[in-house]
């Protein structure tokens, strides 16, 4: 996979999910798919598929925008924890997902469900997605 067929460097990923903030070294964009109220995903600015890709600045920025992130979805929804995970298999562009989980919540002590089971993937209107992107933001 390269920048040309990439999920993130095309128009692709704008199916999945939404805007929330430009950072000095990421895109941040809410899921579509919120069974994790203010679950994001904080994407590089460039196309690298993996950490060590990075000169040390950049990897230090990235993280900065990374704990950003989380920081803002914490004060916003103060989950009991923030979930970070980082895959790729399928597209390897590096990008974190930024999971706020609560102890009542469902998988409290095991990793989130990255899609969520067909039929009960939980899918908001287009004004309680801005509630949710105006409540992040306020805090980035
Ligand atoms: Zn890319």
């Amino acid at each position: 996979m390269n920048h040309d067929n990439c999920f993130y460097c095309t128009d692709e990923y704008k199916d999945y999910m939404k805007e929330v903030a430009i950072l000095e070294h990421s895109r941040v964009y809410l899921n579509n798919e919120q069974e994790y109220p203010g679950r994001c995903y904080v994407v590089l600015d460039i196309h690298q598929t993996e950490l060590f890709q990075m000169d040390d600045d950049k990897l230090a920025g990235y993280m900065k925008d990374v704990a950003k992130v989380a920081q803002a979805i914490q004060h916003a929804f103060s989950p009991d924890k923030i979930n970070y995970a980082v895959y790729g298999d399928i597209d390897s562009h590096i990008h974190f997902h930024i999971v706020p989980k609560t102890k009542s919540g469902k998988l409290w002590g095991w990793p989130f469900e990255l899609t969520g089971e067909e039929g009960k993937k939980k899918f908001l209107t287009e004004e309680q997605y801005q509630q949710i992107i105006n409540r992040i933001r306020a805090y980035l």
